[in-house]
């Protein structure tokens, strides 16, 4: 039986390779499937093996770089609200069912944030399969520099950011190939990195929940952490504010670990450096739990063993099944606030941006003050109330909002992305 996991990628690439291209696409139209090559049709019928996956999908373009010779792949999901928008992650992935999970996944996520965030963007990933992670610097320069160039072909279909993988370099790699990217250093025009204003908007959704599900403040507290990189560590400083009894902080980088140890040696906060498979941050007893390192790291193996009261942290994709380990979470009495939710401030920072930078910016500042409707306090209301009233997880809560609000068309510019999709198709990108 023939399953997209049995396909390599570079059999994906010979296939191409055979009729002369480097590019082939996935587009889906009133519910069917259009494939750019001919080649691959029988592959795309088993892109239903995704269906797990799926869900208003609206295209997926994948390219062979031409320097680097790595697969550069981007994901649309519902682009009504606009530009399908979100990170690129660099990862090494073993076949192309697994890159194509990945991709329709995130993307779907990042359609469910941004529209929950308000912003006027849809869903949209970028992703790139390099085996080689350590690459020369001059082999991870032609990677980002052939993500530019693949992007710029897609003609402003999908707007990229930073995310696993990719660095701040490699940004400048990709601004220099293409306009369609966030994240651009400061020295020319950009707002670097988005981490402190991801930590803040955590913290508030954080401040939210325990507000409205025990009628307390967050001083008092105990804090357990998972991950002190450049969002745990901003956040510890926030949660040091709000007068948290005690931060239990676990770091696997020793050098990361020594350094936040002296920072904070007079605060009440323990960072203790523990192997990558340590599960003693799950077993903790604490009010709070705050996975800020991978996602993933919730499911049947972990949720047993947690002894909190709330989840409500940074990482993307925290459950490993999100029906399936919200409901196992809720059975426990453990609260959970989504992460699309509580994380959105890194990209609502990408996507104010590109209107001009502004300190103490009235755009961002909204997120976090209840005075907006669509502020982090006030959806994180909406979907535990939503959540009590129907008798489901916050999950499903928090995607049945995202999902009416990603049905609005942008208020200038309708579903343009699908006219963007359209111009592609008939002008034979894959052909380029
Ligand atoms: P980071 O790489 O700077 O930090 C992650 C830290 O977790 C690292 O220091 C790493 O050593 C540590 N870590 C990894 N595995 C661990 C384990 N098993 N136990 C303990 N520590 C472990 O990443 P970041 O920018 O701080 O982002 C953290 C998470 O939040 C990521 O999942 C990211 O996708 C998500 N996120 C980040 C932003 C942002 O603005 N940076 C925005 C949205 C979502």
């Amino acid at each position: 039986m023939f399953a997209l996991s049995d396909v390599s990628i570079d059999r994906l690439r010979r296939t191409l390779g055979n009729t002369g291209q480097r590019r082939a696409y996935f587009v889906w139209r009133n519910g069917q499937l259009q494939c750019s090559n001919p080649q691959l049709d029988t592959w795309s019928q088993h892109l239903a093996e995704h269906r797990r996956d799926f869900d208003a999908h609206e295209a997926v373009f994948l390219e062979f770089g031409q320097r680097s010779g790595s697969l550069l792949g981007v994901f649309l999901h519902r682009t009504i609200r606009g530009q399908g928008a979100g990170g690129v992650r660099r990862w090494g992935y073993d076949n192309l069912g697994d890159f194509l999970s990945d991709g329709l996944r995130l993307s779907r996520g990042m359609g469910r944030k941004n529209a929950l965030a308000g912003l006027w963007w849809g869903g949209g990933k970028g992703l790139i399969a390099q085996d080689n992670l350590q690459a020369t610097a001059d082999g991870r320069r032609d990677v980002y520099l052939d993500y530019g160039d693949f992007i710029s072909s897609l003609g402003g279909i999908y707007v990229t950011a930073k995310d696993v993988g990719t660095g701040n370099e490699d940004m400048a790699q990709i601004f220099s190939r293409t306009r369609h990217t966030t994240c651009v250093a400061p020295e020319v025009g950009g707002s670097g990195n988005p981490s402190g204003a991801t930590a803040k908007g955590v913290v508030c959704a954080m401040e939210a929940a325990v507000s409205i599900l025990y009628g307390q403040s967050l001083g008092g507290m105990s804090v357990c952490m998972q991950g002190t990189g450049n969002v745990g560590a901003a956040m510890i400083r926030d949660l040091l504010e709000r007068q948290v009894e005690t931060i239990t902080a676990f770091e696997i980088s020793s050098s990361l670990q020594q350094e936040l140890s002296l920072a904070f040696a007079s605060d009440p906060i323990d960072i203790r450096l523990v192997s990558a498979t340590d599960d003693t941050c799950y077993r903790m007893a604490c009010d709070i739990f705050v996975p800020n390192a991978l996602g993933g790291i919730l499911g049947p193996d972990t949720i047993p063993k947690l002894n909190t009261r709330l989840v409500c942290g940074a990482a993307n994709n925290q459950l490993l099944d999100p029906e399936r380990d919200s409901r196992s979470l809720r059975a426990r009495n453990i609260d959970l606030v989504p992460d699309f939710l509580a994380n959105r401030m890194g990209i609502v920072n990408c996507a104010n941006e590109q209107y001009g930078w502004l300190p103490e910016d009235p755009a961002i500042e909204r997120h976090f003050d209840s005075a907006w409707e669509g502020s982090i306090p006030n959806v994180t209301r909406e979907v535990f109330e939503l959540a009590k009233r129907k008798g489901v997880t916050t999950t499903s809560a928090a995607n049945r909002l995202a999902d009416e609000r990603a049905q609005q068309p942008h208020p200038i510019w309708g579903h343009r992305t699908a006219t963007l999709i359209d111009r592609l198709m008939t002008a034979n990108w894959q052909r380029g």
